[in-house]
């Protein structure tokens, strides 16, 4: 057994979740987690909200809330959203913990004495009339990358790319019009140039990776610039340094603090479990944790702080750039083993828009219909390797043509021939050549599935899985029970049932990390009791730090089944079933299509 961080990419709390945010990582970071308990790993799966930064404040202002008041409402509606797929997150908290600052504000002090944050002098705005400093965010003019004419002072919502104030064309306050005037101000760099070398000499050693974002990230190296990681803003970590802690003008850079992320939900885990240092196993590079492996899930718009600028602070942090140094307080810390990325889902053919309403909620799709049908698509045809399009008609056609009539299929008829003919499990007499070519499909499939999830390929992973089913599926209409209807034919009836109900239970299993909530419900169809596939809880939580409660995802998911066969018990009752998986109506594809703005 081994430890496995699962680092999950933090959703902005600035909205509801889509389906297009859940596809590329959520839930497949979902599957990844679940699987690799199952065959025994222990497993830390780790995310929250990311909380500060000037597009929160700026919807705050508009709402007329204060940042914290709108970060609190989509950190609930997020939570509950996460939920309803049932992500199995060990803690799923948020930004604005007690917890979050102080580690962030160590991470920030231990770079800063190994000399990976340096103090440069920029230009800042400030308004000529009142002669205060203008925050970022209320600063707009033309972009000078895109022409867009409404970017802010530090993002241009048009093209994506971040910006500084001073390079905006015809720069207005967005308070009065004016003009700002720039003055020199002091802000915080990390030294990326100074950690180059190291991130090379790591990025060299990493194998598995998808080559695109190994090449992607390597070319990054040749061109690396300090990068900012303070701003001038209120709504955000203050700089643990004298003089600035209490400025209410500069705070830590949204993207440094919510980068952070991961480890400080680690602790916050570790610290609400009752023993505080636990994280380390997953963390440690030089003690406990030196064995952890480390997957982080993200969408492709969002490698690069994934494979360099968050092992660049790993780096700089554990003191070992071309500056030396020495580990921080909380020791040396493991880098990513791997940087999933996932591409990105459109809608219809167009690109998920929220403003224009081309869009799916999460919770609207879950009041229409089941988690597993979502989870369902997002395995077979997510976007895991190129960018996949979401129409209705496919999801139609996916849940009915394969989910309801293959899966479904044998699941229903082999259980309630089985109840009622035996009552129960009948048991396995004679094998034939066939009984035993179809278990050995099954029993291999373990290994397959298992590897393809390993190796993050889901989409081909399931595609075994739904073998196996399409193998059962083929041997029962080959073997064809129900025409053995003399007393005399009964053993053999009941041993083709039993080696059906055996594959039926194997493919459960292999179909457990992507169908939580059916699988539950097939293992108590097959007669089986407990916890099969565990679910995340939301609790509300106090801050561990004196700050106000807030709602986390966890859950014990030490329980459950095992990657393994386990051999169904001949004798144990079987009721007629319900459908698990529901059919849709074709209607259902007008319907939905009509709910989108044209
Ligand atoms: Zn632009």
């Amino acid at each position: 057994m081994s430890h496995v961080l699962a680092a999950v990419a933090w959703p902005y709390a600035n909205g509801p979740r889509h389906i297009g945010h859940v596809s590329g990582f959520g839930v497949p970071a979902d599957v990844f987690s679940r699987y690799m308990r199952m065959a025994g790993h222990d497993v830390l799966m780790v995310s929250g909200t990311d909380e500060h930064g000037t597009p929160i404040q700026v919807q705050a202002d508009s709402e007329g809330l204060t940042p914290r008041e709108l970060a609190d409402r989509y950190n609930r509606v997020i939570v509950e959203d996460l939920h309803g797929l049932g992500l199995s997150y060990d803690l799923f908290t948020r930004t604005t913990t007690g917890n979050h600052y102080q580690v962030v504000q160590d991470l920030f002090d231990g770079l800063y004495r190994n000399g990976y944050i340096i103090a440069k002098t920029t230009l800042g705005a400030i308004s000529p009339s009142t002669g205060r400093t203008l925050p970022d965010r209320y600063i707009e003019g033309t972009c000078p990358i895109c022409g867009y004419g409404s970017a802010r002072g530090d993002q241009c919502d048009n093209c994506g790319n971040q910006l500084d104030p001073e390079q905006l064309i015809n720069p207005r306050s967005r308070i009065n019009g004016e003009t700002p005037e720039f003055v020199e101000t002091e802000h915080f760099f990390l030294d990326l140039p100074a950690v180059a070398d190291a991130l090379a000499a790591w990025l060299d050693t990493r194998d598995g990776w998808r080559p695109n974002v190994l090449r992607f990230s390597r070319n990054l190296l040749d061109d690396l610039q300090p990068r900012a990681i303070t701003r001038d803003l209120e709504w955000g970590v203050p700089i643990p340094l004298d003089g600035w802690r209490d400025r209410n003008d500069k705070r830590i850079y949204v993207w440094f603090d919510a980068v952070i992320g991961y480890l400080s939900a680690s602790i916050e885990w570790a610290r609400r479990t009752g023993a505080p240092s636990a994280w380390k196993k997953w963390w440690s590079a030089d003690g406990e944790g030196k064995d952890a492996a480390a997957y982080y899930f993200m969408g492709k718009d969002n490698i690069v702080f994934h494979s360099v600028i968050w092992p660049a602070i790993l780096l700089g942090y554990s003191g070992q750039g071309s500056r030396g140094g020495s580990p921080g307080d909380l020791g040396a810390l493991n880098l990513p083993t791997e940087v999933v990325s996932s591409e990105f889902l459109t809608m219809e053919g167009r690109k998920f828009s929220s403003s224009r309403q081309v869009v799916i909620y999460v919770r609207d799709f879950l009041e229409r219909y089941d988690a597993d049908a979502l989870r369902y698509f997002i395995a077979v045809a997510g976007p895991e390797s190129q960018d996949t399009d979401f129409t209705w008609a496919e999801f139609l056609r996916r849940n009915n043509d394969e989910l309801v009539a293959g899966w479904g299929n044998l699941v229903n008829r082999s259980i309630s021939m089985a109840a009622k003919n035996f009552g129960a499990i009948p048991p396995a007499l004679d094998l034939t050549e066939a009984d035993e070519a179809l278990l050995a499909v099954a029993k291999a499939g373990f290994g397959t599935v298992g590897g393809l999830i390993e190796r993050h390929r889901q989409k081909q992973a399931i595609g075994e899985a739904m073998r196996v089913v399409a193998e059962a599926n083929k041997y029962l209409s080959e073997q064809a029970p129900w025409k053995l209807k003399d007393e005399a034919d009964k053993p053999r009836m009941g041993t083709i049932l039993h080696v059906a109900l055996q594959v039926v239970s194997d493919a459960n299993t292999m179909l457990t990390p992507f169908l939580p909530h059916s699988a539950q419900k097939v293992h108590e169809l097959l007669g089986g009791t407990g916890t099969h596939a565990p679910m995340p809880a939301i609790e509300e939580v106090s801050d561990l730090d004196g700050g106000p409660a807030y709602p986390v995802l966890t859950g014990d998911y030490t329980v459950g089944a095992r990657w393994e066969s386990t051999p169904i018990e001949a004798g144990r009752t079987l009721a007629a079933p319900k459908p698990v998986f529901k059919k849709l109506e074709p209607s259902i594809v007008d319907e939905e299509i009509s709910r989108l703005a044209g």
